[in-house]
């Protein structure tokens, strides 16, 4: 039923603004009622004045923020005349704008580690889940696909791929796929000679060729780590095992994800790179709105993409793509101890203080140190704390490794 009330988990992101361009391109059918993010209340106060919602979240909780938000969240409300959105702060904001009674549909947008305890929550009160982030799914993608099957809960995926791959599976017989095939730019160093890659810039590696994103993705995609981890997202969301899921580089990203089946005939999804069409895919479905008349979605041009290319992934060049399969291989804890490495290693290097191979040279030094505390079927607590470990262990073999600048 329409308008789907929506809560959007880190509105002031990538994908987060881009959800509110879908919406705002489509008033009729979706509806803002929960705002959440971590601490840019500037941002926030505007969305707050265009979308009125009823609740706003804010993942940082120090005296100044609550007193800004305050400030800042009310004045936005004056401009309109509307009443003020209820605040929330810390884990238990994002956990009520998840659970909020009058939401249909969960946007999980908010990057890093963060919304995993946000999407069980929402799960167990019966919201669908449209997911952006990619990391959730890799951390505990068992436990959460196991919850929302028990709870009748949809979990519809954003990331551009796994959107591919759910359009061209939609009317298919699931046990006559053959292969998922992953499409990747490439990034920005697929040509770069392998010498010059331990001195490529940050931003370098935040130039990427074909997407705009927020930053921690992007460098994830210059190491194709992402790809790693979406190949896991795929594994759980599709329930495909991993020997069947592979990868192949398309330089343009016009083809963003391809389904072998088992008569030989191949499925693929075709657009412009541009995330506003899986995400209305997801916010509308079943139904398939007239995007490109309201001026969304540019139609392909068949001139200008006049001829597409594909190559193989070079894992010597990517040696996080490498680490991720062999994290996928091991389960159970693996994955979770791989994300959160990673999260702690990119950061390092955001922050000018590692070079691009040294995020690979991190994130497997951790792997074989989480040998001894691995779990096969790791519940949540156990989830959370591998997490928190390999954050911390990756910071501390940052320092005794010698690769911090
Ligand atoms: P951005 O860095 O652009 O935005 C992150 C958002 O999350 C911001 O709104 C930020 O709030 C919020 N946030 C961060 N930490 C917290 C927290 N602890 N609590 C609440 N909110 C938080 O990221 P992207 O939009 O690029 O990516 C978001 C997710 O979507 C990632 O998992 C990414 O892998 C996935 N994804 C992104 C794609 C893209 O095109 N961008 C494509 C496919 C997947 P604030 O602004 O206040 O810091
Ligand atoms: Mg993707």
């Amino acid at each position: 039923t329409f308008p789907r009330r929506i809560a959007l988990l880190g509105s002031t992101g990538s994908i987060g603004r881009q959800t509110l361009d879908v919406v705002r391109c489509f008033p009729e059918y979706f509806e803002v009622v929960a705002l959440a993010a971590h601490s840019n209340l500037s941002l926030l106060a505007q969305q707050v004045e265009e979308f009125a919602p009823t609740l706003v979240a804010c993942f940082a909780e120090t005296p100044a923020i609550r007193e800004e938000a305050q400030r800042s969240l009310v004045e936005a409300r004056g401009r309109e005349r509307r009443p003020a959105p209820r605040l929330a702060f810390g884990l238990a904001g994002l956990l009520e704008a998840a659970t909020l009674p009058q939401v249909d549909l969960v946007v999980v947008a908010t990057s890093g580690l963060v919304a995993l305890e946000p999407v069980m929550a929402a799960i167990q009160a019966g919201k669908t889940i449209a997911l952006a982030n990619k990391e959730t799914l890799v951390m505990a993608g068992h436990l959460v696909m196991e919850a929302a099957r028990r709870a009748g809960v949809a979990i519809l995926p954003i990331d551009s791929e796994h959107s591919a791959l759910w359009q061209c599976l939609r009317g298919e017989d699931g046990t006559e796929v053959r292969r998922l095939i992953l499409t990747a730019s490439g990034g920005p160093f697929r040509r770069t000679p392998l010498t010059e890659l331990s001195s490529v810039t940050v931003a370098q590696a935040l130039a990427h060729p074909t997407w705009r994103m927020g930053p921690k993705i992007t460098v994830d995609s210059a190491t194709l780590m992402n790809k790693g981890l979406e190949v896991i997202e795929a594994h759980w969301l599709f329930s495909v095992p991993y020997e069947r899921i592979e990868v192949v580089i398309q330089p343009e990203s016009i083809i963003h994800s391809m389904v072998e089946f088992v008569d030989g005939s191949i499925k693929m999804q075709a657009s412009l790179p541009s995330m506003h069409l899986p995400i209305l895919d997801a916010l509308s479905y079943p139904l398939r709105l007239e995007a490109g008349t309201r001026g969304l979605i540019r139609p392909l041009d068949w001139a200008q993409v006049a001829q597409l290319h594909f190559e193989t992934l070079d894992v010597v060049r990517f040696p996080c793509y490498r680490l991720a399969r062999e994290a996928a291989e091991h389960g159970g804890t693996y994955p979770c101890a791989l994300v959160g490495a990673d999260e702690e290693a990119v950061a390092l290097f955001l922050a000018g203080q590692i070079g691009l191979l040294d995020i690979a040279r991190l994130i497997e030094a951790v792997l074989e140190r989480h040998t001894t505390m691995a779990q096969a079927q790791p519940d949540i607590p156990a989830i959370l704390q591998t997490r928190d470990w390999a954050r911390q262990t990756a910071r501390e073999l940052a320092a005794s490794l010698g690769v911090v600048r």
